[in-house]
């Protein structure tokens, strides 16, 4: 099945342009009208329409039907237009289910001809493990494709707060490129605790969690395999970043080491990790901040002096340290200085 591939350039701005793609089924005679009815929706013009493949992400079958793509370690800019997560996607015999769709419509649509590389089954589903835009701002795609989305009962109301500001960071940080086509998408489906979904001889478990990483984060347990994605509750080689409640993190991943699972993806770095080894340095970090957190709030530090002081040693473990860990430590200081 071939998928209709689209060069659009935004209507007020003619020269900023990028070649995107819709899900087929695409027909010659009908792609340009259907290209110029999306894009013309979107405050986009076209100059030229096709039918063809998209540009494939690269995944790794990290187990049997399970496809992994290790995004940068890096915040989002024009060189990796949004591609800073681990996502990706479970194959089933009669469906498909992406696991986060990416950091913008170019990603979406990469994961999606990843898919497509893979299989011509149908794409059910299109789980997002929580609200961040990394994970989230490339889900147009597999809506069009079909899917449902589904999501933590809490993301909607996140997501929908942070829409305007989502959108415009990525047209800052990844490019009007990358960006262009991007849209926020709420899902169809909310999971209030957890929700199974069959894709056909095999069976994925998905599983609300109480505020941790963010107040939505959701897993996915893929039965078949074993195979435990964690979305942003585990973070490999990035920093650990706290949106959401230091303590409920450091709560969910005790509650979560428990689980027999053979691997974990994790949110960022991976594409897999031992589990729960694989979660021990997400933790450790965390425990480091409330400890030392704490120790600063007795002290009777100021939120400032705590910033310079807490967890500096920690440096050299993590990537985007220096962009992340000041925020960390804030975000800490404001829930511990109440205790
Ligand atoms: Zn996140």
């Amino acid at each position: 099945m071939l998928d209709l591939i689209l060069e659009a350039c935004l209507a007020d701005r003619p020269e900023i342009c990028a070649t995107r793609l819709l899900p087929g089924p695409c027909t010659e005679a009908e792609a340009e009208a259907r290209a110029r009815g999306w894009a013309e929706a979107r405050g986009l013009s076209v100059t030229a329409a096709r039918c063809g493949r998209g540009e494939a992400l690269a995944v790794e079958e990290v187990a049997p039907g399970v496809f992994v793509h290790n995004g940068a370690q890096a915040l989002a800019d024009s060189g990796n237009r949004g591609d800073i997560a681990t996502i990706g996607f479970v194959v089933g015999e009669e469906s498909v289910a992406v696991i986060d769709a990416g950091g913008s419509r170019a990603i979406g649509e990469a994961l999606y001809a990843a898919v497509r590389e893979t299989t011509d089954l149908p794409i059910g589903w299109l789980v997002i493990t929580h609200m961040h835009p990394d994970h989230s701002l490339g889900a147009s795609v597999f809506s069009e494709a079909g899917a449902a989305t589904l999501a933590h009962a809490k993301l909607p109301a996140a997501l929908e707060a942070r829409t305007e500001t989502y959108l415009d960071t990525l047209v800052r940080e990844a490019g009007p490129e990358a960006a262009l086509g991007t849209e926020v998408v709420l899902p169809s489906e909310t999971v209030p605790e957890r929700r199974s979904l069959d894709l056909g001889g095999r069976e994925l478990l998905l599983e609300a969690h109480p505020t941790a990483h963010t107040d939505n984060d959701l897993t996915v347990f893929d039965t078949a395999t074993g195979t435990l994605w964690t979305g942003d509750l585990v973070f490999d080689g990035h920093l650990p970043t706290v949106d959401g409640s230091v303590l409920g993190w450091l709560d969910v991943l005790e509650q979560l080491a428990g689980r027999e699972a053979e691997r974990a993806v994790p949110g960022h770095g991976g594409p897999v990790l031992d589990w729960p080894e694989g979660a021990a340095a997400t933790h450790d970090y965390l425990a480091r901040l409330v400890e030392e957190t704490r120790a600063a709030v007795a002290r009777g530090d100021s939120l400032s002096d705590a910033a310079t002081t807490v967890g500096q040693d920690l440096a050299g473990d993590w990537a985007l340290f220096d962009v992340f860990h000041p925020r960390n430590v804030t975000a800490t200081f404001r829930e511990l200085e109440w205790e």
